[in-house]
């Protein structure tokens, strides 16, 4: 019998899972461990919460949880409740699949001003992350900068301007629902340090932006090349190069209705965040491309107003103490996901925070490919019941999937009209729910 551990329940973890049943059938025991009593990770908070079929894989990860080779140990922290270490000692191969959940880190002036938030922080609130439930960001001013021109700012810029009836059929939480839905706020500006042709927003997500109920998108059609130049991107990158010139293009009357303006400030860098106590603006440098197309600054500089500030400008994954790491890059140090002998990384932790969710699922595979050479049939480890006996000796209060799905049932139950769940952002409530 070969003995796996998965640490983390997103979906690298669950497609590596998904890959090991595939490749080794009967003959595997799988235990995917989570530090949070509810699984599948960036699915359940990082996803935005009005982007349901994208959270529906899930149904997906679902499947492989309820086979009988597949045990979600949910609510064990490890380097916590047990070490890598000891997780080496019980397991065939221990995989690192723990995503880039932290912030990539601002390093300007003013970045720790009250009112200064990375995406990891932010998202996790109206997504319901129990570690960010009391973030209470001040939604109470007219101006919000958000840093960045990726996937992510579009979600953060797109759900600050919703209406309350736009989030029908979300599973934003309440007390996020509650705050979007009474904001003040006026202008979202996003500042990309480089121009339209190097954005890494998607297509499908931007144009999203300009069909809000009270929300309508700027841009500067002097920012543009020459339309001509569009041809040379690649056709996704082409298309949302299209969307921005059609925001371009939108009228002064269409937009006059609406409450929300979202900027597209291109070629713009923070350079400081300022303010007395809180952040009150930013200060930003023009910049220009240079030959390699990375943005250099032009010395002219202006600012902007904010009460609220987003960081957008991607994440890393956490180190855990002994497991080598590129500091650089934010992510585990590995060879194609082999870090040392019976330890793997995959997906983000491998990887760095790029593609979609249905790029772990190759991932997932290739690292299944890489331990089955190492580890053979197993070497007679004790798997599971070792990691059993430990979280006993330790009084863990383990949450299993049965667990989960009494959480699950008790989030449907609690959902407001034409939502799916209303999510428990409590720990302990998870629990409880749990045992009920
Ligand atoms: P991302 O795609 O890497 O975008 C990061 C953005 O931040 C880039 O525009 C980058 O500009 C900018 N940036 C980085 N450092 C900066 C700095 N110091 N100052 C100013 N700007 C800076 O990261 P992400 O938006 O966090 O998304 C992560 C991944 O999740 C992506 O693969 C994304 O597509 C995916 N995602 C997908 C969806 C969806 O499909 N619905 C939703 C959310 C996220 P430069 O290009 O100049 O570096």
């Amino acid at each position: 019998m070969r003995h796996i551990a998965i640490i983390g329940s997103g979906p690298a973890g669950y497609y590596t899972a998904e890959a090991a049943q595939k490749k080794f059938g009967d003959d595997v025991a799988i235990d995917i461990i989570d530090r949070l009593p509810v699984p599948f990770g960036l699915i359940r908070f990082g996803v935005a919460p009005d982007h349901q079929s994208i959270k529906a894989v899930s149904r997906r990860y679902e499947k492989v949880a309820l086979t009988d080779n597949v045990r979600f140990v949910g609510n064990v922290s490890v380097g916590k409740d047990v070490s890598i270490e000891e997780l080496q000692g019980l397991y065939d191969a221990v995989v690192l699949a723990t995503g880039a959940p932290n912030d990539r880190e601002l390093t300007i002036d003013g970045a720790d001003l009250a009112g200064v938030y990375g995406s990891a922080a932010f998202v996790g609130w109206y997504n319901g992350h129990p570690d960010f439930k009391d973030l209470n960001p001040p939604l109470d001013g007219r101006d919000v900068v958000v840093i960045g021109n990726g996937n992510v700012a579009l979600d953060v810029a797109r759900i600050l301007s919703k209406t309350r009836s736009e989030f029908e059929g979300s599973d934003i939480v309440a007390h996020a629902l509650d705050n979007i839905a009474s904001s003040k706020i006026e202008n979202i500006t996003f500042l990309g340090r480089r121009g339209p042709h190097q954005i890494a927003m998607t297509p499908k997500e931007l144009g999203e932006l300009g069909r809000l109920e009270n929300a309508c998108p700027r841009v500067d059609m002097a920012d543009f090349p020459d339309e001509g130049d569009d041809a040379m991107l690649e056709p996704g990158m082409r298309k949302a190069v299209m969307l921005l010139r059609e925001f371009g293009a939108i009228p002064e009357s269409y937009r006059a209705d609406k409450k929300v303006d979202i900027e597209f400030d291109f070629f713009a860098s923070p350079i400081s965040i300022n303010g007395d106590g809180k952040v009150e603006s930013v200060t930003v440098e023009k910049t220009m491309l240079d030959k390699d197309l990375r943005s250099q600054g032009t010395g002219e500089t202006y600012d902007i107003k904010a009460s609220l500030v987003i960081s957008c400008i991607g994440y890393q994954t956490p180190p855990i103490e002994g497991v080598p790491y590129e500091h650089g890059r934010g992510r585990f140090a590995s060879d194609q996901g082999r870090i040392l002998p019976g330890l793997y990384c995959v997906g983000w932790a491998r990887r760095g925070p790029s593609g979609t969710i249905g790029t772990n699922r190759p991932d997932g595979y290739a690292i299944v490919d890489l331990l089955a050479e190492d580890i053979g049939n197993g070497k007679g480890k004790s798997g599971r019941e070792g990691l059993d006996a430990v979280m006993a000796s330790r009084a863990v209060d383990v949450v299993t999937f049965r667990d989960w799905k009494k959480i699950e049932e008790a989030e449907h139950a609690n959902a407001r009209d034409g939502s799916p769940r209303e999510k428990f952002v409590d720990i302990e409530a998870m629990i409880a729910a749990s045992q009920n």
